[in-house]
């Protein structure tokens, strides 16, 4: 639609459970970086629009150097904690936010403008993901998504040329079990701890795990996320030796990253930022020793090409 630059942010790679709520990835894509994929398929599209893939993983740390520079910032998170982030570095750095989110065949989406409007800790105050319904439970209707990001869509556009967004001060509501669309006006909170009068965004009130469980998407298996404090800036060539040497089956290899085997029972996709998906690990416990054994001893030294201004992270497995 004209626009000239787009950042891709994802953290995770492709999974067959995902392509039928998608239009951007194929089966043939099972294994790859979602941002690099969506990248590609979108670069034919338009050849003249210029893209930045980033593979990080959206959070307290990261949300400021994933969002600077941009002019709107367009949600498609599945975690409150990291939403809260985006929403935060978004006020700070004086950015547009477009949430949007879906469960069922519910959806949402609010335009949140700063020092304008309520923002997403005046809507939706003090969640909790493990309180939350999740989407490996109780699914999502694929409509409901496309409903929900055409709305987004549609709100970006007239914020770049220069209308009043519709949803500035409202939450948009979609159930399509009865297809019920209402628009509700919400209030700015005096006592928002990201947007109120005594807010301090310096202050990191949200907890961020070194590894979670998330969703299962291969049928019977726990799902677990590592993510580094820092972005690790992996050199993927010299990964790809390092499997090849340790007989590790490569299953999917892209630019921005690679799925492989690591034993009978576990797969790893390891992003370029140091982000591993771990399927097969039982326990947390196991996750982090795989990450730790793969990464963190593996492919240190001289494997991985660290920027000097990423710090060694992982002080510690704990949390
Ligand atoms: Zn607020």
């Amino acid at each position: 639609m004209g626009i000239g630059k787009l950042r891709l942010v994802d953290r995770d790679v492709i999974e067959l459970s995902n392509l039928h709520r998608q239009i951007l990835f194929s089966p043939e894509d099972v294994g790859l970086p979602k941002a690099e994929i969506a990248v590609k398929k979108l670069q034919k599209l338009n050849p003249d629009v210029k893209f930045e893939t980033l593979t990080s993983s959206l959070n307290d740390d990261s949300a400021e150097y994933i969002v600077r520079g941009s002019d709107i910032v367009i949600d498609g998170l599945d975690s409150i904690y990291a939403r809260y982030a985006l929403n935060r570095a978004c006020l700070k750095l004086n950015i547009p936010y477009i949430f949007g989110s879906a469960i069922e065949t519910t959806g949402s989406a609010s335009t949140f403008i700063p020092k304008k409007t309520p923002c997403l800790e005046c809507l939706y105050p003090n969640l909790r993901d493990e309180d939350l319904p999740k989407c490996g439970t109780e699914g999502v209707h694929p409509s409901v998504l496309t409903v929900v990001s055409s709305v987004q869509v549609s709100e970006a556009i007239k914020l770049i040329v220069g209308k009043e967004p519709s949803l500035a001060g409202y939450l948009f509501y979609a159930d399509i079990r009865d297809l019920n669309f209402d628009k509700i006006k919400i209030a700015r909170q005096d006592d928002c701890k990201a947007c109120g009068n005594n807010a301090s965004l310096s202050e990191q009130v949200l907890p961020r795990k070194l590894v979670e469980e998330i969703c299962g998407r291969e049928r019977g298996k726990s799902v677990h996320v590592v993510t580094p404090k820092e972005d690790l800036q992996l050199d993927l060539i010299a990964v790809e030796h390092e499997l090849s040497r340790r007989d590790l089956k490569i299953k999917a290899r892209g630019n921005y990253g690679v799925t492989f085997s690591y034993g009978p029972e576990i797969s790893v996709s390891l992003v370029k930022s140091g982000v591993a998906t771990v399927v097969g690990a039982n326990t947390e416990q196991k996750a982090l020793e795989v990450f730790d054994e793969l990464v963190v001893s593996g492919l240190r030294t001289p494997l991985r090409k660290v920027d000097p201004k990423f710090k060694v992270m992982l002080a510690s497995p704990a949390h």
